[in-house]
């Protein structure tokens, strides 16, 4: 699996992730993915790395709260949320916050989070 680093506007937010960016981004409709903007991939916990900006994210919750979305204090861009999987911690990439992707070679899976 590939890694990449991505981060928030003002780069205080860093990270690596490992991620495969083959496999379907999800690109969901529901009021908060869609103010936002949000394109996640979801990874591990333990494929993420966070390399600077600990200090520097806050945390936003909404609806059940199961999702810690984080975001930078300064610039306000959220570069990943967390919250738990089936299989434990996960990591919520925002993909547009990566450093080398291109957006349109991705392959994107509609989530229709609206009529949750
Ligand atoms: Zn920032």
């Amino acid at each position: 699996m590939e890694k990449h680093t991505g981060g928030c506007h003002c780069t205080k937010v860093r990270y690596e992730v490992e991620l495969d960016l083959t496999r379907p981004v999800l690109d969901c409709n529901c009021s908060h993915c869609a103010i936002k903007g949000l394109l996640l991939a979801f990874v591990p916990e333990s494929q993420f790395t966070l390399l600077s900006g600990a200090d520097d994210l806050e945390t936003y919750k909404f609806s059940k709260g199961h999702i810690s979305h984080m975001a930078c204090k300064s610039c306000g861009v959220q570069p990943f949320g967390k919250g738990m999987g089936k299989d434990g911690p996960m990591v919520a990439i925002n993909v547009r916050t990566l450093d080398d992707v291109d957006l349109k070679s991705l392959t994107y899976n509609e989530f229709n989070g609206k009529d949750l």
